[in-house]
């Protein structure tokens, strides 16, 4: 192997940069040529590669977003469109490529390398660490240390003004984002999709704290709750505005809704994100130096460990169990 690609696909996550510079830095000390490619797949069939050199990467591993760019390609998704990828990934002279994005990214990655014979390598970069076989994503400790500062300033204002804030957080349909952050914001009611709770044990719970002397409550809720995979009807089914609404209604006191949306994917990235980053990006190009086959890089137990895209695919991240019990017992 002589010349890889690196290119960052899908939702962009904070650390994809720190990833892009390990991955050119590592290429060009184990005597590869790197070539970046900007705006994921896309640039891949619209020719957008071009040369990177150690200085293409300075300054960079403490920046959000990505300097690569990201997109969507609807093109990728057709057996047509990875050909004509393919193509040209071949003409720019490239024998293989570090894809950085998330699950979309990593099953067109698959795909690319078995109908064209294009080794790839990945590193799953997403704030909804929804990835199998690795305990982190690149992102989700930035995003979750964002949310968790967005919750300290709604919690100034909910204590000052007594009211209830509910809080939506991203995840897709994953709740990782709202567990975690929610434990370490010391919300009272944490509601993702993996357990919602009821609107009664939501209320409850809120009646409970107001007579002990709460002055404020903040209930947090993963944008997948309510979702199309959410089949129990009993269980609590809408997002923020509705529950909102019902817990106004039941309570007799005033809520507000915050959706926190994209400001949860910038930011700077924190240390541990561009620790990560660096390890898996440089990671990924020994993987493809190595000859590994539709291989991603993870963490587990912190050390770095390799594994099949469709394992890691094909397996759900388990959510912690034993935090989401004591994030309940906390806030009681
Ligand atoms: P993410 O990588 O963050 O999960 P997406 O799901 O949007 O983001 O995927 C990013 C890109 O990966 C898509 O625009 C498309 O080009 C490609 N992709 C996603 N899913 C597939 C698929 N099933 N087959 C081929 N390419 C895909």
């Amino acid at each position: 192997m002589k010349r890889i690609g690196v290119l960052t696909s899908g939702g962009d996550a904070p650390g994809m940069n720190a990833a892009i510079r390990a991955v050119v830095r590592n290429g060009i000390y184990k005597k590869l040529e790197v070539m970046g490619i900007r705006h994921g797949f896309l640039g891949t069939i619209k020719n957008t590669y071009h040369k990177m050199v150690r200085g293409s990467v300075a300054d960079i591993i403490h920046r959000g977003g990505t300097v690569l760019q990201t997109a969507r390609c609807d093109e990728f998704l057709s057996p047509a469109g990875r050909a004509q990828a393919a193509e040209n990934i071949r003409k720019a002279g490239i024998d293989g490529l570090v894809i950085i994005g998330g699950d979309g990214s990593m099953r067109g990655a698959q795909l690319l390398e078995q109908e064209q014979d294009i080794p790839v390598a990945c590193v799953p970069a997403t704030i909804d660490n929804d990835v199998g076989r690795t305990d982190f994503c690149i992102g989700f400790d930035t995003a979750m240390n964002t949310v968790i500062d967005a919750v300290n300033k709604i919690r100034d204002t909910a204590t000052s003004h007594e009211r209830i804030f509910v809080v939506e957080v991203m995840g897709r349909q994953r709740g990782f984002l709202t567990l975690h952050a929610g434990l370490a914001a010391g919300a009272e009611s944490i509601v993702i999709p993996e357990r919602p709770l009821s609107i009664d044990d939501i209320c409850k719970k809120l009646e409970h704290g107001f007579k002990r002397g709460k002055k404020h409550s903040i209930i947090m809720v993963a944008e997948g709750v309510g979702g199309d995979f959410q089949v129990n009807r009993d269980l609590y089914q809408s997002k923020a505005f509705s529950l909102a609404e019902d817990i106004s209604r039941q309570v007799g006191r005033e809520t507000r809704v915050i959706i926190l949306g994209h400001l949860q994917r910038g930011g700077n990235p924190s240390a541990r994100d561009r620790i990560l980053a660096s390890r898996m990006g440089a990671h990924a190009v020994d993987l493809l130096l190595t000859g590994e086959k539709s291989v991603m890089s993870g963490v587990v137990h912190e050390q770095l460990v390799h594994t099949s895209i469709e394992l890691a695919l094909a397996e759900e991240p388990a959510l912690n169990k034993e935090m989401l019990e004591l994030a309940h017992i906390l806030s009681l």
